[in-house]
């Protein structure tokens, strides 16, 4: 089936747009039976519905092929969350073109310039239930002239308790509108609601059609919990996706795991609850333009974002349930196109994760991380491909190009431009030797990725209320670590010991001599020789029972700041 017997002004945009021929969801809503009815749709995200309730509210917004001129909007979109309200504000604007105004009303943006819009008079609103029923209440929102309602996420609006406001919102529209409802599932809410707002509905569901996840290839990556950053960078250096998400338990790894890919050189942005409107749409226009490649996310705030160019997802800390991880993957594999979704699992995990892959159908290769080594064979084979594609110089290049071999030989000008393009690469991480090989070193005690640990000591001890509590944040802030790559702590009067995995010790140090220039607060760090036992031991042996004395201590930290 391809897009024919469609107004012109929509078959037109949709080539522009290079999309050839429906996908499932949009082949069913133009079936012939399903013209002007009311509509059940069960669809998942990624199955082109936003563009499949587009088309099917054509009926309704277009006259001669156009869009009339209006004073009271036709057509009304309702989504759960801001992300999704302005996503398909921006499909439905490429789909219906510049004769089709929309206005778009999202709790966080400036109320007064969405009354303006609606003021000028748009064909469809889409918003947030909380804020298009303000605008309501205000008189701003008039629904006297709508034709075609939609409810999108329907399902998801109810979960976050939107009932009230959808029922007033839909009172205040005409009986005789269209109602078009759309769901990823259809719990007995749902199917209540449509009882009550919608007349002889036709029921379309074409999740299994769409193969929710037929396009994407699952992996899952057993690490030590010391090993997943490093994981991670590996992951990200190794696929070189267009654009990928990682997702994050907590709002703090978020901005952990962010803070410190930058750090790496990555061009990545975070999204959790703690950024503003503002700062979330910021990110996500950075991921559009490509000025970013990475997403660090939560759940709640990556919901229903749909990014075409993202072909990668990594969890990188086990989601909580089948649900969530289906989810969270669903950002990637979406209209065809193919995506990985890959689970970071630290290994006493791997039990939990095979049970949830199982119950959720999934087949998983399980896999190590890509290493240093794997990253860098891969980086040689694209920087060759790269680097061979025809160039379009001009007399200036060429000119350039024929002083430099009148000095250099081609063989040095070519590694020069091979390193100038590495030069731009985040360096991937040395892993620690990782998995079952290690098993008996941990029935022996060690935590695991705490095998192989470097110790190192710190002039604060128990004399100056020494404290995990606060010191752990302090190495984070000053080592660039995070607190599961610190293994034992142990505090004396004067000093405190720690270790750190040997893989990270390297830009753990790095990372100290760095903030140390900036943090003027008199706190030494130091590779320790050996352990604090054979520290005791050497101390008793030289002066009794007391504990070693902090080396070149410049004494206490004047400023120990709490985490
Ligand atoms: P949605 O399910 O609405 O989130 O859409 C997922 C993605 O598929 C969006 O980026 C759409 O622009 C894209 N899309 C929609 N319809 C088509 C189509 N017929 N062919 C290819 N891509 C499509």
């Amino acid at each position: 089936m391809t897009f024919e017997n469609l107004p012109p002004l929509l078959s037109e945009a949709l080539a522009a747009r290079g999309y050839a021929a429906p996908t499932p969801v949009q082949a069913a809503v133009l079936a012939p039976e399903a013209e002007g009815r009311d509509l059940l749709v069960s669809a998942q995200t990624g199955s082109g519905k936003t563009v499949a309730f587009g088309l099917a509210m054509a009926g309704e917004l277009l006259e001669d092929g156009v869009p009339p001129a209006v004073r009271e909007p036709l057509a009304l979109v309702i989504a759960p969350t801001r992300e999704l309200a302005l996503q398909v504000s921006r499909e439905l604007a490429w789909l219906y073109g510049k004769g089709g105004r929309i206005a778009t009303c999202v709790g966080g943006m400036d109320p007064s310039k969405e009354r303006r819009a609606l003021s000028y008079g748009a064909h469809i609103v889409v918003g947030t239930p909380g804020r298009l029923r303000d605008h309501l209440e205000r008189g701003a929102l008039d629904l006297s002239a709508i034709r075609a309602v939609v409810l999108d996420e329907a399902d998801e609006m109810l979960d976050m308790g939107f009932r009230d406001e959808l029922e007033e919102i839909l009172d205040a529209t005409p009986q005789e509108r269209r109602t078009l409802l759309f769901s990823a599932t259809l719990p007995k809410p749902i199917v209540a609601l449509a009882k009550r707002y919608q007349r002889d509905a036709l029921r379309i569901s074409t999740v299994g059609e769409d193969r929710g996840h037929g396009d994407i290839t699952y992996q899952a990556v057993t690490v030590s919990p010391a090993g997943i950053e490093h994981a991670v960078v590996n992951l990200l250096r190794f696929h070189e996706a267009e654009t990928a998400m990682l997702f994050c338990a907590t709002r703090d790894n978020v901005r952990n795991l962010h803070a410190s890919l930058v750090e790496r050189g990555f061009a990545a942005v975070a999204l959790s609850g703690e950024h503003s409107q503002s700062e979330r749409n910021h990110a996500l226009q950075a991921l559009r333009d490509r000025r970013a490649r990475i997403c660090v996310a939560t759940d709640v705030a990556a919901r229903g974002i749909d990014l075409p160019t993202l072909s990668l997802v990594v969890h990188v800390e086990i989601p909580r349930d089948a649900e969530t991880l289906q989810h969270r993957s669903g950002r990637t594999g979406r209209a065809g196109k193919k995506g990985t979704a890959i689970l970071i699992v630290p290994y006493q995990r791997r039990r939990r994760v095979e049970a949830m892959l199982r119950g959720a159908r999934i087949n998983a290769e399980w896999i190590p991380a890509p290493t240093a080594e794997a990253v860098h064979a891969r980086d040689r084979q694209r920087l060759m491909e790269t680097l061979l594609q025809p160039v379009e110089a001009d007399e200036d290049d060429l000119d350039l190009g024929r002083k430099l071999l009148a000095e250099r030989a081609p063989e040095e000008i070519a590694a020069a431009l091979v390193r100038a393009h590495r030069a731009k690469l985040p360096p991937p991480e040395e892993l620690a030797e990782q998995g079952e090989g290690r098993r008996d070193e941990r029935e022996r005690g060690h935590r695991p990725g705490f095998e192989d640990t470097i110790w190192f000591r710190m002039n604060v001890g128990r004399r100056h209320n020494a404290d995990p509590r606060w010191l752990l944040p302090l190495l984070c802030r000053r080592g660039h670590i995070t607190r599961n790559e610190v293994g034992a702590i142990r505090i004396a009067a004067n000093e405190t010991a720690f270790e750190i995995p040997s893989a990270l010790a390297g830009r753990f140090m790095k990372a100290v001599a760095r903030t140390a220039r900036d943090e003027d607060d008199g706190l030494l760090i130091e590779q320790m020789q050996g352990t604090p036992r054979d520290a005791a031991r050497d101390n008793r042996r030289h002066d009794g029972a007391r504990p070693a004395p902090a080396h070149r201590s410049k004494g206490p930290p004047r400023r120990a700041r709490h985490g």
